[in-house]
């Protein structure tokens, strides 16, 4: 069938309409596509910063839709459901991680941008097992930023043994950041936010999160840090951010600082067990977890809502760092 999107054609380039088709297998749904994100990643790929993007991009990776038709083998998948559907979209289900539900690892995996398409379309096909059925309140575009950043930062906190009490830290309040924010608070955490930026610190204030200021020489907060969770793209002092953890206390990478991270060894090995360690989206299992821990908590992200046609601004904004945290694009028919 003929899907009609929104692709950036070469390196930087605008994004114009775009036709490409794709059939249905039996294993596949078909999903006519309610809400997308476009975010820094989607500026990253259009601008082929890690070097694999295939041109013509079609950006957009966390997207809610519905069911409009499904394969012979898409089980416990009905026509009429919404689903959620973030950066993975097919795993080869016979390795050693998928066999041990990590998928996230598998090596034959396929994500949105690099193996298929994004969710700036009318439709997608997507692999059954990548199509996550959504509850009720879940059915609405704040809730879109979950299903890829919100699962990256759930999977990191839930894998790193947080629990109630525990102080920890976001450092970079984003797309990603601001969604880590909120699960933690509702999770009963003391949750700092690591933020230089004026405006974001006055809303955060306002929301009853502890604000510091990279700027602050952290003093008053050195080896009281359970987790650190670094959801940025800027380059840290490494040293200043390791010596506010505790002993076993870990920092937790899922941003891409854009130089290499250096740091002094003796701040993991003496008289400590810190770690430096990264995360990866999620497994199916994270996915479904996140999903009804933040139906149940009523975690949405804080979006600003965009029509279709105004996509090319979204995307300069969001290179302008314009979009306070994330964006989320709808009302598809207005322009196809
Ligand atoms: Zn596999």
């Amino acid at each position: 069938m003929q899907i009609n999107a929104w692709a950036a054609l070469a390196k930087n380039a605008p994004l114009t309409p775009f036709v490409y088709e794709k059939e249905l297998t039996p294993e596949d749904v078909l999903i006519k596509v309610k809400y997308r994100t476009l975010s820094n990643s989607d500026v990253l790929f259009i601008g082929d910063f890690w070097g694999n993007t295939k041109y013509p991009l079609v950006p957009g990776e966390d997207i809610i839709g519905e069911i409009v038709k499904r394969g012979d083998r898409t089980k416990g998948l009905e026509i009429g459901d919404v689903v959620g559907v973030g950066y993975q979209v097919y795993c080869c289900g016979l390795c050693e991680w998928c066999k041990s539900g990590l998928e996230q690892f598998c090596r034959k995996q396929k994500n949105l941008r690099i193996h298929e398409h994004g969710g700036l379309a009318d439709f997608m096909i997507v692999n059954h097992k990548f199509a996550f059925k959504i509850p009720e309140n879940l059915q609405r575009p704040e809730a879109t930023p979950l299903f890829c950043g919100g699962l990256t930062v759930y999977s990191a906190i839930i894998n790193n043994g947080v629990a109630k009490d525990m102080k920890v830290g976001v450092v970079g309040i984003g797309r990603l950041g601001h969604l880590a924010l909120k699960f933690l608070k509702s999770m009963g955490c003391q949750t700092y936010a690591f933020t230089s930026n004026t405006d974001k610190k006055t809303d955060l204030a306002k929301k009853g999160y502890n604000v510091i200021d990279p700027k602050n020489d952290f003093t008053e907060y050195k080896e009281s840090f359970d987790l650190l969770l670094y959801t940025s793209t800027a380059d840290l002092d490494w040293n200043k951010y390791l010596s506010l953890l505790r002993p076993v206390g870990k920092i937790c990478l899922v941003g891409f600082p854009q130089n290499r991270v250096q740091f002094y060894a003796g701040l993991l090995n003496d008289y400590s067990r810190r770690q430096i360690v990264g995360n990866f989206i999620g497994s199916r299992k994270d996915m479904i977890d996140m999903i009804g821990y933040a139906s149940k908590h009523k975690i949405l992200a804080d979006a600003e809502i965009f029509p279709y046609q105004k996509s090319n601004e979204v995307l300069s904004l969001v290179r302008d760092g314009a979009i306070q945290y994330i964006s989320v694009i709808t009302k598809l028919k207005e322009i196809l």
